[in-house]
């Protein structure tokens, strides 16, 4: 498979600050997938409140323009076939969002419906509904006519500000833009689609990606879009996971960890690529290793002795640290995603933590995404010295992939009726 490799133009969008808002109910697609736990009492509350964070300015800014709010996101996985399920209520979400507004938050026990209607249609300029979790809805992810139809009943006029959502041809995300023209994207959804633009197609060198994470397979299209985008210079520095595949298509033993043999030819493809740009592939020379993901030891390997059986390489190492952080150091732009090892488990954190500080140190233009990652950034104490945090895990990688994020055509398609993004091209292996 090719990946088309020219960058995403980004459409013509159409803009939140002009849209006419006073008085009218203003539905807000969000991203209020947030991690939940149990308080001591049993009662479910927001483990992470950043993703809530991060759509304030768009809700204040409609507040203040006399906006009457309606809010929809979805949580996890329900089961469609069952509907409403308490696990996976928007109600700790409705608590922690009134609390960051000071304002009463009204929750119905559906998502559409007549009671629903009614207390949309009764909410005043300032006022804020948060809808039930849309995936209690089979025609959510099916993005079913009626669905979309039945959400757009209760606005005026549409807003999304679910970047990480909108890699998803859902109802609430392509199916309501599509019925209510009077439409645009929210803040965080326009600071997001600016910032990662800055990756793709306005890139300054030298540019270092740093990857990481579970598996090649995840990211190996990212890799490749971002390598060909590349010139002599720029970097890749790979750890984690990821990179114990890597290692083992340049001939290294990695004993019992984690590899994709499967993978073993597209890795070769991106040596191949990267060499004939005269960009730098950078592995790890030395590795942490254990017995398990949950060791309490790390043991420190050189890639040269290899990793003996019934070992996994489970972290960089200490030299591998300092190797990219030399590199990551000179990057005039940097984008990470995944991290350098199990960063879970403290004995395997080291690596993950020390690129979050180099990162953190770069004077370059720097974006870190994806969901564990920017959990282990939040981990480190060192967020704030990023420049771009992204709330979208594989929205934000399927953009920088050079993919049509189906969300953002919809809000386009009204601008621009011929907008279409690049795909990837399927069957042509140039
Ligand atoms: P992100 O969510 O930032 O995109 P991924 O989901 O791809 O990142 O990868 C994160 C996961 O990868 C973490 O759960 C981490 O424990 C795991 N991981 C990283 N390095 C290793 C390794 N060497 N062996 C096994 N798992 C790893
Ligand atoms: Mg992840």
């Amino acid at each position: 498979m090719r990946y088309a490799c020219d960058p995403m133009p980004l459409p013509p969008l159409p803009r939140f600050d002009e849209l006419d808002v006073d008085n009218r109910r203003v539905l807000v697609r969000v991203d209020f997938n947030v991690p939940l736990h149990a308080g001591p009492d049993g009662q479910q509350t927001v483990a992470d409140d950043t993703r809530i964070q991060a759509t304030l300015p768009t809700l204040r800014e409609l507040l203040r323009r006399n906006a009457r709010l309606v809010l929809c996101s979805h949580l996890g996985r329900p089961d469609p076939k069952v509907g409403f399920d308490r696990a996976l209520s928007m109600e700790p979400i409705g608590r922690r969002l009134a609390e960051l507004l000071e304002l009463e938050v009204r929750l119905p026990d559906e998502v559409v419906g007549d009671g629903v209607t009614k207390l949309v249609n009764d909410t005043r300029a300032g006022q804020v509904v948060l809808l039930e979790n849309l995936r209690f809805e089979a025609g959510e992810e099916r993005n079913d006519p009626e669905f979309a139809r039945a959400l757009a009943k209760l606005c005026d006029v549409y807003v999304n500000d679910a970047f990480g959502a909108s890699h998803r041809a859902h109802a609430s995300i392509v199916g309501v833009p599509e019925i209510i023209h009077d439409h645009a994207p929210g803040l965080l959804m326009t600071r997001e689609l600016e910032a990662l633009s800055r990756i793709v197609d306005r890139l300054e060198h030298p540019f270092v990606a740093l990857v990481g994470g579970a598996k090649v397979s995840d990211k190996l299209g990212v890799l490749v879009a971002l390598t060909e985008r590349l010139v002599a210079g720029d970097a890749i520095a790979i750890g984690g996971a990821m990179a114990n595949t890597f290692l083992l298509a340049r001939g290294a033993s990695l004993g019992s960890s984690r590899v994709e043999r499967e993978r073993l030819n597209d890795c070769k493809r991106v040596f191949d690529k990267a060499a004939a740009r005269d960009v730098a592939v950078l592995l790890p020379v030395d590795l942490r290793c254990g017995g398990s993901l949950t060791d309490s030891v790390a043991q420190v390997i050189h890639v040269d002795e290899g990793v003996p059986e019934g070992r996994m390489a489970l972290d960089i190492g200490a030299v591998t640290e300092r190797l990219f952080a030399n590199t990551i150091a000179k990057a005039k732009t940097l984008f990470w995603n995944g991290p350098m090892g199990v960063f879970e488990n403290p004995a395997f954190a080291s690596g993950t933590m020390a690129m979050a500080k180099a990162v953190a140190e770069c004077p370059g233009y720097t974006v870190v995404g994806g969901g564990d990652s920017v959990a282990a950034l939040n981990m480190s104490g060192r967020a704030d010295a990023v420049d771009h945090v992204s709330t979208g895990g594989g929205a934000s990688l399927e953009f920088i992939e050079g993919r049509e994020l189906p969300g953002v055509t919809a809000l386009a398609a009204w601008v621009d009726p011929t907008f279409r993004g690049t795909r990837p091209v399927e069957g042509d292996d140039a």
